[in-house]
């Protein structure tokens, strides 16, 4: 499998948050009951026509931008001919020939370095309704969703593997929330993607058939499905099968995706120009006025992260991932001396440790790492502390000072243990003396062990070395 490389592009929808719907007057709320959100207009009754929502187009236009995008000046809407049983138009209205955003770009982080995936468009679209299939008795029509604005962002095939995938998910997610245009809960369905795969021999420059997943609304579905497709096509090709364009559906259950149907093409859709629709113009100035209106995105924090408190690339990417937990981080970063402690106890400890469980107060989480980047209180004594901030929302200085828990800096107060040790354990000691080096880490934490976990271990290692390298007099 080393020898092919997959290739990859994504489609991604996304749920603008809007008070109204794409067409008309319907207020878009949380948890509606079956068909109370729907009007004349979002259910195709005959003789009705559709109205743009102004703030949907200024969202798509905020969304192009913060991804640097093309806002194109002219855009129509079309109609998208198909059998939907959940949209009762038979046609969807999306933009084909002419979207609202061209271009763009969204950087990504990886573990091998930075990369730059391009995208091709973004397109403004109507959601359409909900299945609800009861067993036995038949199929209920949801129309709630029917007219729920919609972006749908289309990447180029720029994307190599499963994790290059999720890490751009994850910052087109965040670079969207943050702009303000959607909530993009995933387990709400307000972000969801189609995955588009192709599998070459690495090196070939032309693209192979591919294949396409639809509707996955997890990251780990994403790359689950990812993995799963590249092994299926490399698999085929070995055998000097021919892969087939068509459109799978990935089952998160077995992890293997099905064939659903081939692929139809752009043609088969028979776009049109939508009659019941002006196009849509935006001025210079009008666009100009929304880029005033987006505010400091992930990769503006992130490079002022890496400059203003000497945080890895990958370590800022993290810290950006969620606009709340960057918050989180710079309020907690404004009370400590160690910021850099902060982003490794937020991305390494605290993500193990907190369950279900609310972040701390961000002032205490600062005392903590204060404790820690003083030498007050070493690592394993910090996860104590964390558990107990945790879990009862202690002050950490008192509750260090009150439990006994501040780190031995002394070599003085740290020899004796050490000899003791030494003298316990001879055989191990002797293992050292003999060139087994695995042997000062049993050593190591056994003088941890006598000190209930409080010694410094740095100091510890040079004690024990500096006694070992002594000749053996005792023997
Ligand atoms: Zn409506």
């Amino acid at each position: 499998m080393n020898e092919y490389e997959a290739v990859i592009g994504l489609e991604v929808h996304v749920e603008l948050s809007t008070a109204r719907k794409i067409f008309c007057f319907c207020e878009i709320r949380e948890n509606p009951e079956p068909n109370e959100q729907t009007c004349e207009v979002c259910t195709s009754l005959p003789g009705t026509l559709p109205v743009m929502n102004r703030d949907v187009v200024t969202s798509a236009v905020k969304a192009g931008l913060a991804v640097n995008g093309q806002i194109n000046h002219f855009s129509r809407m079309d109609r998208k001919n198909y059998f939907y049983p959940d949209l009762p138009k038979a046609y969807q209205i999306s933009q084909s020939q002419m979207p609202i955003v061209t271009g763009g770009h969204v950087d990504i982080e990886t573990k091998d370095g930075a990369r730059r995936i391009e995208l091709t468009r973004i397109h403004l679209e109507e959601d359409a309704g909900k299945l609800i299939h009861l067993e036995g008795q038949g199929t209920l029509v949801d129309c709630n969703r029917c007219g729920v604005p919609l972006i749908e962002i289309v990447s180029e095939p720029d994307l190599r593997s499963a994790d290059e995938a999720v890490q751009f998910l994850k910052k087109l997610r965040a670079i969207l929330i943050y702009t303000g245009v959607t909530r993009a809960r995933m387990q709400e369905g307000e972000m969801r993607c189609d995955v588009n795969v192709s599998v070459r021999k690495k090196g070939d420059a032309t693209l192979g058939t591919r294949s396409e997943m639809k509707n996955l609304n997890s990251f780990a579905f994403v790359a689950k499905a990812i993995e799963s497709e590249f092994k299926r096509q490399t698999e085929l090709l070995e055998a000097g099968a021919e892969i087939i364009q068509e459109t799978r559906r990935f089952d998160d259950k077995t992890g293997q995706s099905y064939a659903m149907r081939t692929k139809e093409d752009a043609d088969d859709y028979r776009y049109f120009p939508d009659p019941d629709l002006v196009p849509i113009h935006l001025t210079a100035k009008e666009i100009d006025a929304l880029a005033r209106e987006i505010p400091e995105l992930p990769d503006a924090r992130k490079a002022r992260y890496i400059k203003d408190y000497g945080i890895s690339a990958y370590d800022a990417e993290r810290l950006t991932e969620e606009m709340a937990i960057a918050d989180y981080f710079e309020r907690a970063a404004e009370h400590t001396g160690s910021a850099k402690t902060v982003a490794n106890l937020l991305i390494s400890d605290l993500p193990n440790l907190q369950k279900d469980r609310p972040l701390p107060d961000p002032l205490k989480l600062a005392a903590v790492a204060d404790l820690q980047a003083n030498g007050q209180i070493n690592s394993s004594t910090t996860k104590k502390v964390l558990i107990a901030l945790l879990e009862s929302d202690i002050d950490p200085v008192a509750y260090v000072q009150a439990e006994n828990l501040l780190q031995i800096n002394d070599v003085d107060a740290l020899r004796p243990y050490v000899d003791k040790v030494l003298t316990a354990r001879a055989n191990v000691a002797d293992d050292y003396r003999s060139g087994k080096t695995k042997a000062m880490q049993s050593l190591i934490g056994m003088v941890m062990r006598e000190t209930a976990g409080r010694a410094n271990p740095v100091l510890i290692q040079a004690l024990l070395e500096a006694r070992l390298a002594e000749p053996d007099d005792k023997a």
